[in-house]
């Protein structure tokens, strides 16, 4: 029938509106900011660098600088510079850094690609979208100081996939530990197979070793005249009658 579609949308807001009064369900609009929806967990808007200890952000960095992100971010929009020396990661084991990391967010555009091919779990996804700012370029580009947050705060607005990386990367850390240490054994083990040197006869039986045999001298050769190898033995003269 001609405008019983208006007439289902007229019914379905009259609903809403008289179920607002007594059931919070109906209410499709919040007073914000001063109320506000729960975001849901798998909501992203730009990344932001997971670092292990709150208390020293740009030591313990995940990130190594290996610049798989910075090559494979569609826009471009990831700077980073590596290190030129190391320093100790979570682990203990020693990694470059990066010098320098930043993303211009006025130009990410949230694909979660420099997530996705990040080998040290080390780029998350972030859900901070109140970012208004007036000035581009010094607002909207964030260094490593303004990208750093600790893994508590991944766990806080990512919970579930927080918790799969962290029992991941334990498994990884139990799985080298354990490796090292079998490592290690089969270094001591084969070092001690490994047969000693035979003693030296002369020291056994308490004899000094006269060390090296001086060279015997040669004989002097005499010397010969240049041609004695050529000149002919003298004939005897033959017998008389
Ligand atoms: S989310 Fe996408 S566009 Fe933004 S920095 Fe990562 S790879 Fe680049
Ligand atoms: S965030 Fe990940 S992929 Fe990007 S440079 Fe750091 S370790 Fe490499």
């Amino acid at each position: 029938m001609l405008g019983s579609g208006i007439i289902k949308g007229l019914a379905v807001t009259a609903k809403n509106f008289a179920g607002s009064y007594y059931d919070p369900q109906r209410m499709v609009t919040v007073e914000y900011p001063e109320q506000r929806t729960n975001i849901p967990e798998n909501y992203r808007n730009f990344p932001f660098l997971v670092t292990e200890n709150a208390t020293d952000p740009m030591g313990t960095l995940r990130c190594v600088a290996c610049q798989i992100c910075e090559k494979e971010c569609p826009p471009q929009c990831i700077i980073i510079e590596k290190s030129k020396d190391k320093k100790p990661d979570a682990t203990g084991k020693m990694q470059l850094y990066p010098a320098v990391f930043g993303i211009d967010t006025s130009v990410c555009m949230s694909c979660q690609i420099c997530v996705e091919v990040c080998p040290f779990d080390a780029i998350k996804m972030d859900q901070v979208f109140e970012i208004a700012a007036t000035n581009r370029f010094e607002e909207l580009f964030l260094d490593r100081e303004k990208l750093a947050k600790p893994n508590s705060y991944y766990h806080q607005i990512h919970p579930t996939e927080a918790a799969e990386v962290d029992a991941r990367l334990t498994a990884d850390r139990l799985a080298a530990e354990e490796k090292a240490k079998a490592a290690a054994a089969a270094k001591a083990a084969a070092a001690a197979a490994k047969p000693a040197p035979a003693p030296n006869a002369s020291s056994v039986a308490g004899v000094a070793d006269p060390g090296p045999t001086p060279a015997s001298p040669r004989p002097a050769i005499p010397p010969q005249p240049a041609d004695a190898h050529v000149a002919p033995a003298p004939k005897a003269p033959p017998p008389t009658a």
